[in-house]
């Protein structure tokens, strides 16, 4: 999955994400990228949240909306992102450590942050000067 969330110079929130899904998925199989609440979800009062990885233990989790929602609460995008991870960890945790989920969210002050299972989950982030920098994402195992 591609996932994109978006700041703008009014203070709006927006986020997109693409994917071609799962290697070997069964005909007609629907991941969490279409699905909005699981892989992307905006409330332009909070922020945005997005995900990547095994889609069916992201919408189990509704994971981009519990991000978003664990920022209202007022909970850092990092550490909203590592709750949500947390959730898929304590239903399964003998799969969370077979599989790939991260999260990544963007709060209305343009704070962000990133959550995931394993390692090798990064993201670029552009700032108004256009300056690109790659940050690696924080992981569990
Ligand atoms: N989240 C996608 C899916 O489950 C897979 C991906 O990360 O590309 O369909």
């Amino acid at each position: 999955t591609i996932g994109m969330l978006a700041l703008d110079a009014k203070g709006n929130i927006g986020g997109a994400c693409t994917t071609s899904g799962m290697a070997f998925k069964m005909h007609g199989r629907v991941g969490d990228s279409p699905i909005i609440g699981a892989g992307l979800y905006i409330d332009n009062e909070v922020g945005g949240a997005t995900s990547t990885g095994v889609g069916e233990e992201v919408i189990r989790n509704v994971g981009s909306f519990l991000v978003v929602e664990l920022m209202r609460q007022g909970l850092s995008p990092e550490d909203a992102c590592k709750e949500a991870v947390q959730r898929i960890i304590k239903k399964k945790p003998e799969i969370a450590k077979q599989i790939q989920v991260g999260f990544l969210a963007i709060n209305k002050k343009g704070e962000y942050g990133a959550y995931a299972l394993q390692d090798g989950f990064s993201f670029a982030v552009c700032d108004s000067n256009k300056q690109d920098t790659l940050i690696p994402g924080k992981y569990f195992y």
